[in-house]
């Protein structure tokens, strides 16, 4: 049976000296393909709670890209992939979220913006993003993904432009851009917050570095899509090819993400600690991350 988490689980988790910390009210599942454990790290205040992670389509189970990045008091959605609304609401209040961050048009990575912005206009978020002094949702995106929406003229949806170069503050965080290699309009996101610092690479082929972001970051949670075999055959990256950035730009630890249902994780991270290195996190359902 499903139930709230009551008290929080604490423990070490892989050797990182970091804490396993259940959050209250996130909704624990039994065992099976919708189980999505609480797992990870919340000791700084600043999180990255993974709710989907599959790459290009969700598995059995599984939901396409979507995270929650919070630092202080402001809680962003990172992309919005197939999914990822029905496991927001386990994170917690969608309402919450100060703004949606769309990196790319390819379905994977937004289509559950549709659920959110229904929810915000019909469903039990009208109160927040709707009706009388309520705030529209706030919507960050390319050029050209509004087009795609079912809501890009609704009055409850405020989207914005997004554009390589651009900084922007949402809430108490900075937020950078930069274009990567991904053929669509696809952009990465460097977040930062009190000197932390959070990059997300989106979806990019070998020719994009996150060293054009900075070369302080922190925390990259970086795509990594298949093993070496498929090296040059997409515009994503393997294991191997993640790693090798991740050490060149010389960052502070690296997380794997988006990587094929099909693809062995264990595979796909041993070739990208080889790479990197040193270990290699990987993004699962449910992990919660520190940043
Ligand atoms: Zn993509």
């Amino acid at each position: 049976m499903a139930g709230d988490v009551d008290a929080a689980q604490e423990g070490d988790v892989g050797g990182h000296g970091r804490k396993i910390i259940g959050i209250p009210g996130l909704r624990q599942y039994p065992e099976g393909v919708n189980a999505l454990p609480i797992v990870g790290a919340v000791t700084t205040g600043r999180t990255l709670t993974v709710l989907g992670c599959d790459g290009s389509w969700p598995g059995p189970g599984g939901a396409g890209s979507g995270y929650v990045v919070e630092a202080g008091s402001t809680a962003i959605l990172l992309d919005a992939g197939s999914g990822t609304f029905s496991r927001l609401q386990d994170w917690g209040d969608p309402g919450r979220i100060a703004a949606v961050v769309l990196t790319h048009a390819h379905p994977d990575h937004w289509t559950d913006l549709e659920a959110f912005a229904t929810w915000a206009g019909f469903g039990p978020g009208r109160e927040r993003f709707r009706a009388g002094n309520g705030h529209p949702l706030i919507v960050f995106a390319p050029p050209g993904l509004r087009e795609w929406s079912h809501y890009s003229s609704a009055g409850w949806v405020d989207w914005r432009e997004l554009a390589p170069s651009m900084v922007l503050t949402i809430g108490s965080m900075e937020a950078r851009f930069g274009a990567t290699d991904h053929g669509t309009p696809t952009l990465a996101v460097r977040l930062a917050h009190e000197g932390a610092t959070l990059a997300y690479s989106a979806d990019s082929g070998p020719s994009w570095s996150v060293e054009e972001l900075g070369s302080d970051i922190g925390t990259f949670l970086c795509e990594a899509t298949y093993t070496q075999e498929c090296e040059g055959s997409f515009l994503h990256l393997s294991g191997r090819e993640a790693g090798t950035m991740a050490r060149a730009a010389g960052v502070g630890r690296l997380i794997v993400t988006h990587r094929w249902p099909t693809v062995s994780a264990e595979d796909l991270r041993g070739e990208a600690e080889l790479a990197f290195g040193r270990s290699v996190e990987q993004a699962s359902p449910g992990a919660v991350f520190d940043w």
